[in-house]
């Protein structure tokens, strides 16, 4: 942007073409006072020039500031006031994914308002004037402020109770050569409106509390479907808990033990890794022979159980009877054994590692003794 306002002698607002072309224009620039030059050509936009092209970067905004300076101007010379912009608002609140919102709309009491307290030399973002809407119960201040500015920034409106702003781009390049064209391009182009907006009446109290109310209201409703939601979660489990229990078989009483076939008393006495022999000497005769573990030599046990006259019905250079145990006991070893009986078993033999095996042997060559 070049510059398209200067001051003159006097201080006096001029714009390029409303002064003499070329260096007798007789103005300044408003941020380095250079002089100025009046370039009101048919190819170039008009604009002025730093004599000696002096001009610095912040010289540009020097055109704004008296454009601004301008709309003050303007804005202050209005005689039946300014007029006083609708106001509307809509006030929200959010909670997760809903959202609460109150519309306000304001009803002042005056169209237009007299602003005072004119302070055309504060800068940007900062009021320019001030006045005041009365409710009844409060006289609320608003500040008024002048923003040539692309982009709204924030105005200092803290101290306010409320904020209007008269808002207006900055013109395009060569758009404003005169003071009749800035104060038409202000006029069409800048707009008042509210950047604050003023408790007025209590509207905004009262919107902003419903808001809350609803949204509290919610998050309450939310919280009770929550806890229902849990609690029938939590009935439906124990629901299921109690039907599986019904439904569950009895718990099965453990099988009875198939009983692990017990081990004759004498399946203990051999020596490991050893076997028993078994002899079926006749009817009710049955003797099974095994390496001892507890001594050398063997023993000699009448299976399936020792039956009447057990105890003399082996020579004594067999073995010995052991009427506690119902055996005899043998020096010999097994293979001595073995040659003695094998002749003698006439209902057949059996050797096995497992004494159930050779008892069941007994039982059936040999026959339960009677
Ligand atoms: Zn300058």
């Amino acid at each position: 942007m070049t510059t398209f306002a200067a001051v003159d002698a006097q201080g006096k607002v001029r714009f390029v073409g409303d002064v003499p072309r070329g260096a007798g224009c007789g103005c300044f620039c408003p941020i380095c006072q250079s002089p100025l030059v009046s370039k009101q050509g048919t190819v170039n936009s008009w604009h002025f020039a730093h004599e000696a092209s002096q001009e610095r970067p912040e010289c540009v905004v020097g055109s704004i500031n008296l454009l601004r300076r301008l709309a003050i101007e303007c804005l202050a010379g209005m005689q039946d006031g300014l007029p006083l912009p609708p106001g509307a608002t809509t006030l929200d609140a959010h909670a997760s994914w809903k959202r609460f919102s109150e519309s306000v709309e304001f009803r002042w009491p005056v169209t237009h308002v007299l602003p005072a307290d004119w302070n055309p030399q504060a800068p940007q973002g900062h009021e320019i004037a001030t006045f005041f809407l009365d409710d009844g119960t409060k006289n609320h201040r608003i500040g008024l402020f002048v923003q040539i500015e692309q982009t709204a920034t924030a105005l200092q409106a803290d101290a306010c109770d409320g904020a209007v702003v008269f808002r207006c781009p900055p013109p395009a390049e060569g758009q404003l050569r005169t003071q009749q064209d800035a104060m038409q391009y202000l006029a069409a182009s800048g707009d008042l409106v509210w950047y604050a907006l003023p408790d007025f009446a209590g509207a905004l109290s009262r919107a902003r509390a419903t808001v809350d109310a609803q949204k509290q209201e919610f998050l309450a409703e939310q919280d009770a479907q929550a806890r229902a939601r849990a609690s029938s979660l939590k009935d439906a489990r124990n629901r299921m808990l109690a039907m599986s229990r019904l439904s569950a078989p009895e718990p099965v009483k453990p099988a009875p033990d198939i009983e692990p076939q017990s081990l004759p008393a004498w399946a203990s006495w051999k020596k490991r890794n050893t076997s028993f022999f078994g002899f079926g000497i006749g009817t009710g005769e049955c003797w099974v022979v095994m390496s001892s573990a507890d001594f050398d030599g063997c023993y000699i046990i009448p299976i399936p159980m020792a039956f009447d006259g057990w105890d003399e019905s082996l020579p004594a250079s067999i073995g010995t009877p052991m009427p506690e145990r119902e055996c005899f006991t043998s020096a010999l070893s097994v293979n001595e054994l073995i040659a003695w009986f094998m002749p003698r078993a006439k209902l057949g033999i059996r050797i096995d590692g497992d004494a159930n095996v050779v008892e069941q042997f007994a039982i059936t060559i040999c026959g339960a003794p009677n």
